[in-house]
């Protein structure tokens, strides 16, 4: 229904979301501009690239508004008080995300999606939820956030039945008319606060994906605030309200009975109150967060109509991605766990939470984290510590004030031997039955490029210890 032909159109920032925006509106017939803020060699030769098809490409400013702009479409991250967007409201003008482009431009016929956000889980359930669709026999993909752009998926040659989708809480901001079949919010702890503004401006801007829900919007029972944004979000009639929860579940829920994943809001068989959908041995794994993330996944297809037996196989059929709790070797009876992509209190509570017995390696950049809840929670679990990176100094207070019998290596050092010298100081902290934990609670950047390169040092500094042995 849009005219796109002669509309300019600005879109703000080059990169995953801005080259693929600007190349699908050009081919539209749209005047497209993009403003992006740096200028260094690889915007340069982005920038060649589309002002090659004819695009115009304003490098070194992306605060001022082109002249005659209709439209922006951003790329998820720009901060919404940008000097760009305060011209644009100005002026009167509608943002959109690269979420609410491929909502816009998908067809008639398309897909329904699927949507899952929350600050800890999103890939892991995204890609769960893939894996039972798929044992259902339905075309899918997990698309969004997992870095499968939602363009591509909506624009591409491939057909879908319905899609899985992760979302950011930038691009949840940014979408205002996405209306999913339904959704899920797998938790809410405070992460990306700088950029929302405040606690409850995260919130709102997550619980934007239960807007417009048709069939279902699963919540956490176990983390009110998801069930609270369920409550404030304008659905369709007859949309359902539908909990996970790792105790016994009520009538509208999905929970865990002696071992079994359980359905009772989804019943296939008139005469049953409960499904049984798989065993917790079924989820890879099988940590509570994790059992968690499965039963949310679950809750999302069997919205869509999945058969409680694809549920399972989906589940088995399902490996997690690189470093998040992959366990890397056993040397001298200590199993050792990396967990890099534990960039947050969070989700370093949750991986500390499946283990008894830990020697635990943390630090690097804490993004203005605190660190007292997640050292209280974990103290009686913790046989050792020891600290990496430039935020280390935060986490050792918190444990000298609430667990200050638990023994401390911290690790001066950022140089590429690092992580070996943490592993080391590990291993001689642990004892047989043991676990050697890196779920460093903050970002990676101090010393590694990212979480994965992270992980790939430690996982190598294992290897090291293992042939030592
Ligand atoms: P996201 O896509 O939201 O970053 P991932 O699935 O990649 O989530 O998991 C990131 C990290 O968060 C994992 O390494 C694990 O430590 C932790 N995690 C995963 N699921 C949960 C959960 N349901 N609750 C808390 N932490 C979780």
């Amino acid at each position: 229904p849009l005219h796109w032909q002669g509309k300019h159109v600005t879109v703000a920032g080059l990169g995953v979301s801005g080259i693929p925006a600007a190349k699908v509106l050009h081919a539209r017939g749209a005047i497209v501009t993009v403003v992006n803020d740096g200028d260094d060699a690889r915007a340069r030769a982005q920038a060649a690239e589309l002002e090659a098809l004819g695009v115009t490409v304003r490098l070194g400013d992306g605060a001022t508004l082109p002249e005659g702009t209709e439209l922006i479409v951003t790329a998820p991250g720009w901060k919404p008080d940008k000097p760009l967007f305060e011209a644009a409201r100005a002026a009167g003008l509608e943002i959109w995300g690269d979420v609410e482009l491929a909502w816009r431009l998908r067809g008639p016929d398309a897909a329904p999606w699927l949507a899952v956000t929350g600050t800890n889980g999103k890939t892991t359930t995204v890609q769960m939820l893939a894996a039972i669709l798929k044992a259902a026999g339905l075309r899918t993909a997990a698309v969004g956030n997992i870095g499968v752009s939602l363009l591509d998926a909506v624009l591409g040659d491939e057909e879908y039945d319905v899609l899985a989708v992760e979302l950011s809480s930038y691009q949840l901001h940014w979408a205002p008319s996405l209306r999913a079949h339904s959704a899920a919010v797998l938790n809410l702890a405070p992460d990306h606060l700088d950029w929302h503004g405040s606690m409850e401006a995260y919130a709102a801007d997550k619980g934007r994906i239960y807007e417009g829900n048709r069939v279902a919007c699963v919540y956490n029972a176990a983390d009110k605030a998801t069930e609270d944004l369920v409550r404030a979000a304008d659905v369709e009639e007859g949309c359902r309200a539908i909990g996970f929860t790792l105790g016994t579940p009520g009538p509208s829920q999905l929970g865990v009975v002696e071992g079994i994943l359980v359905d009772r809001a989804f019943v296939e068989n008139r005469q049953k109150n409960a499904q049984e959908l798989a065993e917790v041995s079924d989820v890879n794994p099988p940590a509570p967060h994790n059992i968690a993330n499965a039963l949310a996944a679950a809750a999302l297809a069997r919205a869509f109509g999945v058969p409680a037996r694809a549920v399972r196989d989906g589940l088995r059929d399902f490996t997690p991605d690189a470093h998040r709790i992959a366990h890397v070797a056993d040397v001298d009876g200590v199993a050792y766990i990396d967990d890099s992509k534990a960039t947050n209190t969070h989700a370093a509570e949750a991986s500390l939470a499946a283990y008894e017995s830990i020697v635990w390696i943390a630090g690097g950049l804490a993004k203005g984290a605190t660190f007292d809840e997640l050292v209280t929670k974990s103290a009686e679990r913790l046989r050792g510590v020891v600290l990496i990176g430039a935020d280390r100094a935060l986490i050792r207070e918190a444990l000298a004030r609430h667990a200050p019998e638990v023994p401390v290596v911290d690790l001066d050092r950022t140089d590429t031997g690092a992580m070996l010298a943490a592993v080391q100081e590990a291993q001689r902290l642990a004892g047989a039955g043991d676990t050697v934990l890196l779920a460093p609670a903050c970002a990676s950047m101090d010393m590694f490029a990212n979480y994965n390169k992270r992980g790939d040092a430690f996982a190598e500094a294992v290897r090291e210890l293992g042939t030592d042995a």
